[in-house]
């Protein structure tokens, strides 16, 4: 295998039942634009027959696929950086293998990379999600926006094209928890971006439960962006200047007035208040920590089972 000038990553988590599909619309497409290419597949710890799949196209088209075997599931984003360890090509493609964002795409971003930007984004048109995740994405690009200066319509698509040097920034951060869209884009000097079209979910369901999500979401948010402590301390700092004119203002009325008869609720509420404030403080923290801790503790990120290529 030549060096080849782009590279397709694709994470794969139990696609089985979409496989066969993207393989007959991804080949062509990518035949079709003249250029070589290689396409990588990360198999995430499926647990259905995505591997055996993988295999056999691989059997089929060796000269411009390669497989990376992951031994358990590390989530979408540690197999893209899987794939970004071993990408060849010069211009690197993301995309998802449920066939929700179209191979039939990528001539447009390419278009966008060859006028000279360094970072295509996708963003999804006519979104064809549940109103949940819908809503969800909206609310959490809000929040994106306010604390961190990453300026993207949509950071879930995962359609998008990155020149060279971005993915090897990338890859030299060593990120642990990280969310690709949002790093790429820390390190684009030309980022732009375009509408792509978004299709239902070719067979299956979506990988992603309510917990992984949230969690995702965290790495997007703390991965960038120190606002959320610093928003806490400045509402702690709030909280505890009214606390004090409180405690002035009781121990004059002790005083001038006498004691008080009623108030204990009024009290409760407070201190019930302030108690929830500390507790979200304590896990704003506990989410830097643990992470700082992650990436203190170097522990290798994945764990390749086996690599499924021909040799350069
Ligand atoms: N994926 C993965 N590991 C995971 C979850 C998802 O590699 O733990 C892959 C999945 O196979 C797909 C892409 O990431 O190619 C997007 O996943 P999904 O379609 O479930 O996410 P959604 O479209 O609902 O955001
Ligand atoms: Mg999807």
């Amino acid at each position: 295998m030549s060096v080849p000038e782009l590279s397709v990553v694709i994470p794969v988590y139990n696609e089985e039942l979409n496989l066969p599909l993207l393989f007959s619309r991804l080949y062509p497409v990518m035949d079709g634009l003249k250029r070589s290419y290689e396409v990588i597949f990360t198999n995430d710890g499926s647990v259905d027959t995505s591997i055996n799949l993988l295999k056999s196209q691989y059997d089929l088209r060796p000269d411009v696929t390669r497989i990376i075997d992951f031994n358990a599931n590390y989530g979408q984003h540690m197999a893209i950086m899987a794939a970004f360890e071993r990408v060849r090509g010069s211009i690197i493609i993301t995309l998802d293998a449920d066939l929700q964002t179209p191979p039939e795409e990528i001539p447009q971003l390419l278009l966008l990379i060859d006028v000279g930007h360094d970072y295509v984004g996708g963003y999804r048109l006519n979104r064809q999600d549940s109103l949940f995740r819908t809503w969800a994405s909206r609310i959490i690009n809000g929040v994106r926006r306010a604390t961190t200066s990453i300026e993207m319509t949509d950071q879930g698509c995962m359609l998008r094209a990155y020149k060279r040097p971005i993915i090897d920034a990338i890859v030299r951060s060593g990120a642990n928890n990280t969310f690709i869209p949002a790093l790429a884009y820390s390190f684009s000097g030309n980022p732009t971006e375009i509408g792509v079209r978004h299709e239902e979910r070719h067979a299956g369901v979506s990988n992603y439960s309510l917990y992984k999500l949230i969690r995702l979401n965290f790495d997007l948010i703390t991965g960038f962006s120190l606002v959320p402590l610093q928003l806490f301390t400045m509402v702690a700092m709030a909280c505890s200047g009214c606390s004090f004119i409180l405690v002035v203002v009781l121990a004059l009325r002790r005083l001038i007035i006498g004691p008080e008869e009623g108030g204990t609720f009024t009290l409760l509420g407070i201190l019930f208040f302030l108690i929830s404030v500390t507790m979200v403080g304590i896990g704003l923290i506990g989410e830097y920590v643990g992470r700082t801790y992650q990436v203190v503790r170097t522990r290798q990120r994945y764990f390749v089972r086996e690599v499924v290529e021909r040799a350069e």
